[in-house]
């Protein structure tokens, strides 16, 4: 058997152990050489170069003892809070079962599909696993086009869905698209939340589905006026276009409800599920579709294989899967994340109205967003539009906050803690932020203020983002 010795590499070969034990400055420097300088560069200015060791519920706490909250809730993924037992308790059930075996029908696999199927609207019934958002859209995009024998999908500007070619197809931020074009044909954008433009796009009758975030996330924690999803499934089964509703970032109780699409009692043919299905732990995708779409997409022994996935089903993450949605119930999150959310985005509300710097604020549940607006244009030039970044730094570094913009709009903080969040920890938010627009009436009082001085950050880091 050959092994892999620290003697037989030419680089000293990193041991586990060894790993756990590096310091920060080591950590920095390796992550700097060997992921991505010019992000770790960007991390290190705005103060986010931290070196976190240890996790729990809301709390982070990073390798000199300072305790953080965590408002940020991993993009949606942490609905759970970080490390829930009953995830790792789930995992340990299991620990003994084959992970992977794809030439066998996986039980506990099985079972989390058969939950899915009961717990998600409607007549939604087959569940494809994967191991992320946008496999679980590459999923979505190849059922649409399979079942319909169409091709065109129609998606929203500002809309996120991942950056995966075919999932950066349906993507509506040109930034993350244009350098890695071409990508894939016949897709078509509208604008969101606009009824009669969907309505022009699906006219020619020629699209295989539309494709939406219930409430748009990286977009800006964008929420449609009343009606729209109901008014979006209407249209759809008027020009027979498949509707994919992407609920990765919205699902599991994040707004109020288990889906957002339940807000109006709206039945997708297709959805996307990913994030904290896997509990903030496991890696998990799932796109899940009604029967007659499975039968026309993949509904025959010849195409039951036209799409898969090695590790897509494996044990750990469907056991993660089973115990993550139960917990959810268990703990009323939809409940909680409803309640405490209304109580969050009043008292945030209340704020706009002291600090115009706050545009606005929008959300539903805890998927809310707090968007900046400076109007000194000078500073507007020199931050190019991240000005949510300065306040996610003030945050971090003086309070111990962990916020982050939103990735389509960098002038939007997001505020999606985990829903076991309490009210105590809210208030200290809501106190942090009101102290930090206090006494930094403008940005230009922030930036020059700010620990790392914002205005000297390279342009080139400026536009970067994640
Ligand atoms: N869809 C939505 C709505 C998302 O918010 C995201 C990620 O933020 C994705 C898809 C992509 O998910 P992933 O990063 O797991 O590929």
């Amino acid at each position: 058997m050959i092994s892999v010795t620290t003697e037989s590499l030419l680089k000293p070969y990193i041991s586990l152990n060894e790993a756990l034990l590096n310091t920060p400055e080591e950590n920095k420097e390796n992550y700097k050489s060997y992921i991505n300088p010019n992000l770790a560069g960007m991390l290190s200015l705005l103060g986010f170069d931290k070196s976190f060791t240890r996790a729990e519920g809301m709390k982070v706490w990073d390798s000199e003892g300072s305790t953080y909250l965590d408002f940020l809730g991993g993009y949606g993924a942490l609905n759970l809070g970080h490390n829930p037992p009953k995830i790792y308790e789930a995992i340990d059930k299991v620990q003994h079962f084959p992970n992977i075996l794809q030439v066998s029908m996986n039980g506990i696999a099985a079972a989390l599909a058969k939950n899915l199927a009961i717990i998600t609207p409607g007549d939604l019934q087959y569940t494809f696993f994967s191991n992320s958002g946008a496999e679980s859209v590459e999923c979505a995009i190849k059922m649409a086009r399979a079942a319909t024998g169409k091709s065109k999908i129609i998606y929203c500007q500002n809309s996120f869905h991942g950056k995966t070619m075919g999932a950066l197809s349906v993507t509506g931020r040109e930034k993350y698209r244009t350098i890695f074009k071409p990508l894939l044909n016949d897709t078509e954008a509208i604008e969101f939340d606009n009824i009669e433009k969907l309505e022009s796009a699906l006219k020619s009758r020629d699209c295989a589905a539309f494709i939406l975030e219930p409430i748009q996330g990286e977009g800006g924690i964008n929420v449609p006026h009343d009606g729209y999803l109901r008014a979006v499934r209407d249209l759809c089964n008027h020009y027979d276009t498949l509707l994919i509703a992407d609920e990765v970032q919205t699902g599991f109780g994040r707004t109020g409800k288990l889906f957002a699409c339940e807000h109006e009692d709206m039945v997708p043919d297709i959805m996307c599920m990913a994030k904290s299905l896997g509990g903030g732990v496991m890696p998990i995708g799932a796109t899940i579709t009604n029967k007659n779409v499975w039968k026309k997409a993949f509904g025959t022994m010849e195409k039951c294989l036209l799409h898969t996935s090695t590790f897509g089903g494996n044990t750990l993450a469907a056991a993660s899967g089973i115990a993550a949605v139960e917990e959810i119930f268990n703990l009323n999150l939809c409940e909680q994340a409803d309640e405490k959310g209304k109580y969050f985005l009043l008292k945030l509300k209340n704020l706009q109205k002291m600090y115009p710097i706050i545009r606005e604020v929008r959300g539903r549940g805890l998927m809310l967003g707090l968007d900046f607006d400076d109007k000194n244009k000078v500073l507007k030039k020199v931050s190019n539009e991240y000005l949510g970044a300065l306040v996610a730094g003030e945050l971090l570094n003086k309070y111990k906050i962990i916020t982050a913009y939103t990735l389509n709009n960098p002038n939007v903080i997001r505020l999606e803690p985990p829903l076991i969040v309490n009210k105590e920890e809210i208030d200290y938010v809501l106190n942090s932020l009101e102290n930090i627009l206090k006494y930094n009436k403008s940005f230009i009082s922030l930036a020059l203020g700010s620990t790392k001085n914002l205005i000297s950050l390279p342009n080139r880091l400026m536009r970067r983002s994640k």
